[in-house]
């Protein structure tokens, strides 16, 4: 008995032991414009310390029952507060590591679980110039030998623990809140005659620690996301009256949130997340517009790829930061209001940059897609997601490395944005004023059909005949289809030209089965429920809010039965 037990207890021991060791096998360094991350891989969990010590400013960081197994001379330290690093042996088994500093930083540090193919790692981030009142460091210096001199040494627990007078940084002390990127440089055309310039947020997908996905050619999506937002950028600030800012401007990582909250900082008219995901089918093509959905996706290709994208921030690491984005602030009726007139406006502009796109690429679906993206999920500013196409696939892989196709891809989404804001100028921007002087000519309107519309009902909006509409469009007859695209001739008098009023038109994503409500001002509007529906959805789907319908239809919840007619209230 006694020998039985002193066998479980050397193994549980054993086990404790193999739990808390583990080997740093690489060090990484992302400089970010508002910190620097440095990651160090490890092939299991471990627990650490970290001391924020001074003069000399530096790091202490205690890595216990580890050991280094990767280089600390050839990181890239000259644009970040790191002057070196320096690793030490302690107690034989213990690692620690000296971050000698050349700059006030706020330290962060966290351990981020294995997920998506990478290994567990421990970032530590340090935040540029902390204020004033941050934490209180004693001067006292911490013990740090030579390895040579602290291996002799280490039965001293002086040496070995740092002396009670040096602060300790919680590993879970919040993060300063980093200031949002200013280092994009500031378009000429800020200010046009006193008119604002509409702005557009330019997301790259991923990036620093979130490769994204990889081509066959070992391509990674972040290096492409950003090459493409970049051309975006230039294509943007090349034309009058628009501005584009990226969100990230280098290789680090930003958490999704953090995405929305900088163009909304932005001030941004639109965001524009590009992306070049891949499939489990090397076959899967095309490039592809997505929207937010608030019930569902319209696809599995939508829903794989908005789950995939959303592990952004378990892959990138977001630190001591909840993943259950809950969104507590949407449930508003204020903010659903504000959010179905974003979605409407996210989706118009969608089918924009989608038909746009229809000329230079193949399209994976027809239509916007939607699905419940997190980085698309600003209640006030209209973001979109391109899929630029499918890094997976050999061939537009291929495409996507060359700076041509690049440039190409840009400005042909460039193109569905402008095309969008001169149908939908916002009230104050140069845009604005260009068109209802007539300034701007060299742009043909086009009308994509959406549910509800009638060939009448377009003309009459765009100020133009039914006739024209035929005319100019070759049409044989006035029917038109889901997703068709309508050429708008141009009247020839500035009342043509004139900013059309941003009217919410129902999202197309309904399958093109459903039948097509007829809409004109004269028939009230209604709604059979079918299989599937919600009256979110429905909400949605007529671009008016929740509270409207229960309200227009004296309904006490927002129970939808199959068959029951919803009255539609005029939006
Ligand atoms: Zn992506």
């Amino acid at each position: 008995m006694r020998r039985a037990g002193g066998v479980i207890f050397l193994g549980l021991l054993f086990i404790a032991q193999a739990a808390q060791s583990a080997t740093v096998n690489g060090v990484r360094v992302w400089r970010a414009p508002d910190h620097t991350r440095i990651v160090l891989d490890l092939d299991a969990p471990a627990q650490h310390s970290l001391t924020l010590a001074n003069n000399p400013d530096r790091i202490i960081l205690d890595v216990p029952a580890s050991q280094l197994n990767a280089g600390l001379t050839k990181l890239p330290l000259a644009d970040t507060p790191v002057l070196a690093i320096r690793s030490y042996v302690q107690n034989k088994t213990d690692l620690r590591l000296v971050l000698d500093l050349k700059a006030k930083i706020a330290p962060n540090s966290f351990l981020l679980k294995a997920h998506g193919g990478m290994h567990d790692r421990l970032v530590i981030d340090l935040y540029d110039e902390p204020a004033a009142t941050s934490t209180a460091v004693s001067t006292t210096a911490v013990s740090e030998k030579p390895a040579a001199v602290n291996e002799k040494l280490a039965a001293s627990p002086a040496v070995n623990n740092p002396p009670p007078s040096t602060a300790p940084v919680a590993a879970t002390k919040p993060a300063p809140a980093p200031t949002v990127n200013d280092k994009t440089p500031a378009p000429a055309n800020v200010d046009l005659q006193g008119k604002r310039t509409i702005i557009i947020a330019v997301d790259a997908g991923h990036g620093g620690e979130d490769p994204g996905a990889m081509g066959p050619n070992r391509i990674r999506e972040k290096e492409v996301t950003l090459a493409i937002a970049k051309e975006l950028i230039a294509a943007i600030n090349a034309q009058p009256g628009f501005s584009g800012k990226l969100t990230r401007t280098g290789d680090y990582f930003i958490p999704l949130k953090k995405r929305r909250d900088i163009a909304r900082t932005m001030k941004a008219d639109l965001f524009v997340s590009i992306h070049a995901d891949a499939f489990h089918k090397a076959s899967a093509r095309g490039a592809s517009v997505f929207a937010l959905s608030r019930n569902g996706a319209t696809s599995e290709t939508a829903r794989f790829l908005a789950e995939r994208e959303n592990e952004s921030d378990l892959i990138g690491g977001v630190g001591n930061i909840s993943l259950d984005d809950k969104d507590q602030v949407l449930a508003g009726v204020l903010v659903d209001l504000s959010m179905t007139a974003t979605l409407n406006s996210s989706l118009q502009v969608g089918h924009h940059v989608l038909s746009s796109l229809g000329g230079i690429a193949h399209l994976h679906k027809r239509h916007v897609e939607q699905a419940g993206f997190m980085v698309l999920k600003s209640p006030d500013v209209p973001s979109i997601l391109v899929e630029t196409g499918f890094i997976s696939n050999p061939d537009e892989s291929r495409k996507l490395a060359t700076q041509a196709y690049r440039k190409q891809m840009a400005s042909s989404v460039f193109k569905g944005i402008r095309q969008y804001f001169y149908q939908h100028p916002p009230a104050g921007t140069y845009v604005a004023a260009q068109l209802q002087s007539g300034g701007i000519k060299d742009f043909e309107r086009q009308h994509t059909v959406v549910a509800g519309d009638s060939l009448s009902a377009i003309a009459a909006r765009y100020g133009v005949s039914s006739q024209q509409l035929m005319r100019h469009n070759n049409m044989k007859d006035s029917v038109v289809k889901l997703g068709q695209v309508l050429r708008i001739p141009v009247n020839g008098t500035s009342a043509a030209v004139a900013p059309i009023a941003v009217a919410p038109v129902a999202p197309t994503t309904l399958p093109v089965s459903r039948p097509i409500i007829p809409q004109t001002a004269a028939l009230p509007r209604q709604h059979k429920v079918i299989a599937g529906d919600t009256l979110s959805g429905i909400a949605t789907r007529y671009g008016v809010s929740v509270t409207q319908l229960l309200r227009h239809n004296n309904m006490k919840n927002p129970t939808v039965k199959i068959g029951q007619t919803i009255k539609i209230p005029a939006s």
